[in-house]
Parts: structure tokens; C-alpha cells; sequence
């Protein structure tokens, strides 16, 4: 179980997420949804450790920070960062020599085989096109196979295949049971079976719905969203969730 409690981080006089408390349950997959700056990156770049903030975030009553909680942790962040002169094989080797994996070979041709990133094994970072780039960093991201992975912005650049592959792959996860965040700010982009969306604007947590509640209330997703937005009926559905 990861839970997020009371986090507040600033960047400078800008609060970019504001007294933030949820909680991940185990083998659920979570939608983090809210508009461009709402503080998904910031959370998420929190949780795994990128960042200091006020609050407290544990993984299995562990702190995040800690040796034990990085190791169940992976992260896929929304910006690949790769290094440009490492072949995509490099790069995957370079992930399984980091995170101490063995027998990953396999993982590795499966994950690049989904991707479609094959034929690209001796391209260099530099070369890859910004769509492949977004693609090795999937693979990348996956290859520790973690059992809390989170998701920033997963599906942006990414072609139809890729998007298609990526949306059966989450599915896989989850009835693996892994547990999931995944960011977005396209709403029309959730159409996975989600357990629980927690929606953000301006730092704070606008509704934290499970996927029941939601339906039990008859309205869709983009109902709930634009009237937490844009503050529009705000009464009937807001979920019993923290910060609602
Ligand atoms: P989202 O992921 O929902 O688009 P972010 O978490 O990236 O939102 O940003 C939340 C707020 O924090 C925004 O106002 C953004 O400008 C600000 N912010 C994010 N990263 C930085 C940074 N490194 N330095 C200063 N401000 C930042």
C-alpha cells in the first residue's frame, strides 16, 4: 500500500501541491487526472523520491526514500531522458545492471518486440525519433517489472499502436496485480478499467471517486471532471475519498 499524507510542495511562492493526502491499495489502478500544472508531475516526482516536500509518503509503512521502498517503486516519467551516445540495447542493460536483475533477457526482446523497437536495438539515443524515444522509455520503465509503477503522461507521443500496446500491457499489469498511477490530463485517454481517479487543479485533490462510485452516480468521467474544475454543481459527486 502506498499512502500519500499531507504532502505540500513549493517551488518557491507557487504551491504546487497543496496539503495532498491518497492512498494507493494494493493491485488497483489509479487515474490521476487534472489539468496542464494541477502538480501530477510534482506528486508523482514525490512519491518516488525526486523531490523534497512537507508530508509524509510510505510504501508498505516504509518511507519512500528508503532502500526498501525503492525497490517495489517504478517510475515512468513523462520527459524520456536518455543518453545519446547508448544504443537501445545499452540502455536496457544499463537499467537491468542498475536495478541488479538477472534473467532479463527474455523481458528485454519481449518488452522491445511490443514496442516495436526491434529493429532499432543499435540505434543510438540521438537517433531515435521522439515517438521511439517515448517507446524506450516505456521499456525502460517496465523492464524492473516494480509492483507500484507510476505513469506520468504515459500515452503522450505515442502512435496507435503504441498506445493500443501500452493500454493491453496496463491491463496485463493489473491482472497481474500491480499497483498503478497513471497521470493524464486528456480525459477521453481513460478508458482502461480504472479502480479509482483522483482529480487535481491547483495543487490540491478536487475528488478521489472509485470507479462504483462513479457509475452509482450516473454521471461520466468528464461530468465529474468539469464540475470540480469549473466548479459547476459541485454537490452530488465528490467520493468519500481524502480531500474531496
Ligand atoms: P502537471 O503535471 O499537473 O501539469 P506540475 O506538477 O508539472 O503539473 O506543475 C505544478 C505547478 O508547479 C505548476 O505551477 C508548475 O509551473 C510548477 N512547477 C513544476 N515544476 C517546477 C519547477 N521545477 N520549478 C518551479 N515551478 C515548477
Amino acid at each position: 500500500m502506498l499512502e500519500v499524507k499531507n504532502v505540500t510542495k513549493r517551488y518557491g511562492k507557487n504551491v504546487a501541491c497543496d496539503d495532498v493526502s491518497f492512498t494507493l491499495e494494493p493491485g488497483t489502478l489509479t487515474v490521476l487526472l487534472g489539468p496542464n500544472g494541477a502538480g501530477k508531475s510534482t506528486i508523482i516526482k514525490s512519491i518516488i523520491g525526486f523531490l523534497k516536500y512537507d508530508g509524509s509518503i510510505t510504501v508498505n509503512g516504509k518511507i519512500n526514500k528508503s532502500v526498501e521502498a525503492r525497490k517495489i517503486l517504478g517510475y515512468i516519467p513523462e520527459m524520456p531522458s536518455l543518453y545519446p551516445t547508448l544504443t537501445v540495447t545499452e540502455h536496457m542493460e544499463f537499467i537491468a545492471r542498475a536495478y541488479k536483475l538477472t534473467n532479463y533477457k527474455d523481458r528485454v526482446n519481449m518488452l522491445l518486440e511490443r514496442f516495436e523497437l526491434d529493429d532499432k536495438r543499435k540505434k543510438f539515443g540521438d537517433e531515435l525519433s521522439k515517438g521511439m524515444q517515448q517507446k524506450l522509455n516505456l521499456c525502460l520503465g517496465l523492464l524492473p517489472d516494480p509492483d507500484i509503477i507510476l505513469l506520468d503522461e504515459p500515452l503522450l507521443g505515442l502512435d496507435p499502436h503504441a498506445i493500443k500496446e501500452l493500454k493491453n500491457y496496463i491491463e496485463e499489469m493489473r491482472q497481474a496485480g500491480k499497483t498503478m498511477l497513471i497521470s493524464t490530463h486528456i480525459i477521453d485517454s481513460v478508458d482502461m478499467l480504472w479502480d479509482r481517479t483522483i482529480i487535481m487543479q491547483k495543487g490540491q485533490i478536487r475528488a478521489n471517486v472509485t470507479r462504483s462510485e462513479i457509475e452509482g452516480s450516473g454521471k461520466s468521467l468528464e461530468d465529474l471532471f468539469f464540475e470540480v474544475t469549473e466548479g459547476i454543481d459541485k454537490s452530488s459527486v465528490s467520493g468519500e475519498g481524502e480531500n474531496a
